[in-house]
């Protein structure tokens, strides 16, 4: 197919595909779906080889969340029967980080539900992320706190977190339609803070919310501009209690073209396979490997996933190896972003991280 062909010349070229490619991935028809992972699987293989990164979440508050974002299980009125907590203590949140470094980890994920940090928040936070750092040094934090204040991006950077995440999730257009409380906008101009701190910005989406593929195509062009470093791709999980409880219209083939286009569209960013996964992918999922480089370990943030051992099987089985502490996960051009400045130890008032 013509349009594949392109799509990888471009992808090894880091170009930006036309939007109408990127909506021709979404229209392809299931005879064609092996050729358009394969197509996809040698720009993910051209950028990250046959590696696989594996995250952890820490969801260091549950729940109980002012927000109104239609998709999340921790919404205001939200009737999802899931876990609710305030902030886990330091040493809990590192223990809890602990498990997933063991099977295998290399980023860890801190999560709290909320519209956004408080400056008392973003303290606590640092004293965790210091809590994981002592114990691994070589561990990735990833940040995810909601929309930030001014000064806080800095704060955090400061403190050691190596990225943030904040997600855009659906297309400007409809961005309205899920949630009120806050915009499409707010949500970008705190990726774009992040990336001024020096923070390795994460922003990805949500499919299966019953957008148009006009609107998927809007959102991954959206992230491209921001050019994220990684791109966490979710699927929706309808929680019952939610409003978008019976959106349930996802096939494996749709999931996998969704994971297809954004690959050619952010071709050398750590595409992540998030939320979502083992109930829209299923039997598939080992293919998907083909496609992304990275996924999440274990549980999501208020649903279990398959088991931590099963993911490190599928990937060993499909072929693929766990990337190491040791090797850098993003191509050279982007990598250099990720080295953060040492800011304690000799010369500080801080104790050494050792
Ligand atoms: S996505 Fe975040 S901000 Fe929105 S309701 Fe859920 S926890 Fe709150």
């Amino acid at each position: 197919m013509d349009l594949l062909k392109t799509l990888v010349e471009k992808g090894l070229r880091r170009e930006l595909p036309t939007r109408e490619e990127a909506r021709a991935v979404l229209e392809t028809s299931d005879d064609e779906l092996l050729d358009v992972v394969a197509a996809a699987g040698k720009v993910r293989r051209h950028w990250f080889g046959r590696r696989v990164k594996l995250n952890y979440l820490v969801n260091l508050k549950s729940g109980l969340c002012p927000e109104d974002c239609s998709y999340c299980s921790q919404r205001l009125g939200s009737k999802a029967e899931i876990l609710k907590y305030t902030w886990l203590k330091p040493e809990e949140a590192a223990s809890a980080a602990a498990a997933g470094l063991k099977g295998g980890a290399k980023r860890v994920c801190l999560v709290a539900s909320g519209r956004g940090p408080t400056d008392r928040d973003v303290d606590r936070v640092s004293q965790t992320i210091s809590a994981i750092k002592d114990e691994h040094a070589d561990v990735e934090v990833c940040a995810c706190l909601g929309l930030l204040s001014e000064g806080q991006a800095d704060r955090l950077q400061a403190a050691g977190a190596d990225a943030y995440n904040h997600n855009l999730n659906t297309s400007e257009e409809t961005y309205k339609d899920i949630c009120t409380t806050h915009t499409f906008e707010d949500r970008r101009e705190t990726v774009r803070q992040a990336q001024t701190a020096g923070l390795s910005a994460c922003s990805g989406l949500i499919a299966g919310m019953g957008e148009s593929d006009e609107d998927l195509v809007d959102v991954v062009f959206s992230l491209r501009e921001l050019d994220p470093d990684s791109v966490p791709v979710n699927f929706l999980i309808p929680f019952d209690g939610t409003p978008l409880a019976d959106e349930w219209n996802l096939t494996p083939q749709r999931a996998m073209r969704i994971l297809a286009m954004v690959r050619f569209v952010c071709p050398d960013a750590e595409v992540r396979l998030a939320g979502g996964r083992e109930v829209h992918l299923r039997s598939l999922q080992p293919l998907a490997l083909h496609v992304v480089n990275s996924i999440f370990l274990g549980d999501y943030l208020t649903s279990e996933g398959q088991a931590g051992q099963a993911d490190l099987d599928m990937i060993a089985d499909a072929g693929f190896e766990v990337e190491g502490a040791g090797t850098t996960t993003l191509p050279e051009h982007r990598s250099e972003e990720l080295v953060s400045v040492r800011r304690r130890g000799a010369g500080t008032a801080l104790p050494p991280n050792a």
